[in-house]
């Protein structure tokens, strides 16, 4: 039997499901164009610079928020597009074409940070924060990660403890993404006892007294703003306290599910970069008196790296599908990160390969990729633990 689209549309909503927007061939044709727009003019002249200077420009958000970047996948009641996770693909891809992930990973800090506001944040709060972030008014961050791990969550150090109206949080977290710069941190801190059951989210505005950052030097990533945050007794009010207390867990396993696909997201994307670019560089690069595509190794190597890609390339929109449908786990999403990252690290392994020396000097699209494949593996969850996660969901 046939099921019309209202009445899907209104099963859906019964169920809580929301639909994203999709989007013609035509619409993502302009929309695709708007984001080459934005690189092309506000980032491609300046990101080897920006690379250098590890930093980006506060005003880049802003003009990031002007060409939509900032709210593809976030509903348009915020200002956001509400594009479903094929548009984030695309989105993505366009941005990666200056091969250069710190710039994703500052611009979509809050693709971390928001969704456990979005979904379990009081009205006021969501209306106070989604809309000026989607802008690039404001920037906003989570943070987990503690200098005593990153993996075991459950073992969270960092205290919020009450104190009349207030919390009064503790303790340090570290590799902060955008941790120096946020005006808004989303900070899991301990409220109750041990282990998952006591743990809480909690909105930390940065300008917040007894709140110090320091940034750190990374070996990629180098435009993006890394920190170590200390929380010396900063008193945050209750009413910034994101959904119910001591429920913090399970929000940020959901968050790290989009942070998941972000990184799968980024890595086939810079795998299609390096494929595109060693294919150039093979044309027009010679030697004994040919170009190397004449080689027949060289033209394996490029006929494996593309296969790579397509496969991953495939299986991620696959789980785009999936997770617009509400129907991937966070077993697929672990497979998906560690398939696409392996992927990733050999398509730019051969893409090095490929370039030879060239490929060694700093700035070329092909070393940074390279350099930052390893984040890839680490961040977000460690290729060992996504392997534990979905192995754990295996029946
Ligand atoms: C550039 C960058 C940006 C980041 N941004 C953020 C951010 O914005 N917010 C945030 O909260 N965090 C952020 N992180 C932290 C990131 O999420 C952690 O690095 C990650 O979760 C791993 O934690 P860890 O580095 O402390 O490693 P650890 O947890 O100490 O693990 C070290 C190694 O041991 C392995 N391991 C751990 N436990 C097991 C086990 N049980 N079995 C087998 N192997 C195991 C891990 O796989 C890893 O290889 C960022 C990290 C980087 C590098």
């Amino acid at each position: 039997m046939l099921v019309t689209l209202a009445r899907r549309t209104e099963l859906a909503t019964r169920a809580g499901v929301r639909f994203r927007r999709v989007f013609s061939a035509s619409e993502t044709q302009m929309l695709r164009e708007s984001v080459r727009a934005f690189v092309n003019r506000h980032v491609a002249p300046y990101i080897n610079q920006w690379e250098e200077e590890e930093g980006l420009p506060r005003e880049l958000h802003k003009r990031a928020g002007d060409a939509g970047i900032l709210g593809v996948i976030f509903p348009e009641k915020y200002g956001g597009l509400d594009g479903s996770h094929k548009t984030f693909i695309d989105f993505t891809e366009e941005l990666s074409v200056v091969g250069a992930g710190g710039l994703q990973v500052s611009l979509w800090t809050h693709n971390i940070a928001l969704p456990p506001i979005l979904a379990h944040g009081s009205e006021a709060m969501k209306n106070e924060v989604a809309p000026a972030v989607i802008k690039g008014d404001k920037i906003a961050a989570l943070a987990s990660t503690e200098p005593s791990g990153g993996s075991d969550v459950a073992n969270i150090k960092t205290t919020a403890k009450r104190d009349g109206n207030y919390f009064v949080i503790n303790g340090c977290k570290t590799l902060i993404t955008s941790g120096s710069k946020a005006d808004w941190i989303s900070v899991v801190a301990r409220t109750g006892g041990d282990g998952i059951d006591g743990l809480s989210l909690i909105l930390v505005d940065g300008t917040a007294p007894g709140l110090t950052r320091t940034k750190l030097q990374t070996m990629g990533w180098r435009c993006s703003d890394t920190a170590t945050l200390m929380f010396d007794d900063v008193r945050v009010p209750v009413d910034r306290l994101i959904g119910p207390l001591n429920k913090g867990f399970k929000m940020l396993m959901e968050t790290f599910n989009s942070e998941r696909f972000l990184i799968s997201n980024m890595a086939v994307a810079f795998a299609k970069v390096c494929l595109s670019e060693s294919l150039d560089w093979a044309k027009q690069r010679e030697t004994f008196g040919s170009p190397l595509i004449k080689r027949q190794v060289i033209r394996h190597k490029l006929v494996d790296m593309k296969t790579a890609v397509v496969a991953a390339d495939a299986f991620l929109n696959k789980i785009a599908h999936d997770l617009d449908a509400r129907a991937a786990s966070p077993a697929d999403l672990s497979m998906l990160k560690n398939h696409t990252t392996s992927m990733l690290e050999f398509v730019a392994g051969e893409a090095m390969q490929i370039f030879g020396g060239a490929g060694f000097v700093r700035g070329s699209k092909v070393e940074r990729i390279y350099r930052e494949t390893k984040v890839l593996t680490i961040g977000g969850g460690s290729r060992e633990v996504m392997k534990d996660l979905a192995a754990r969901q295996m029946h």
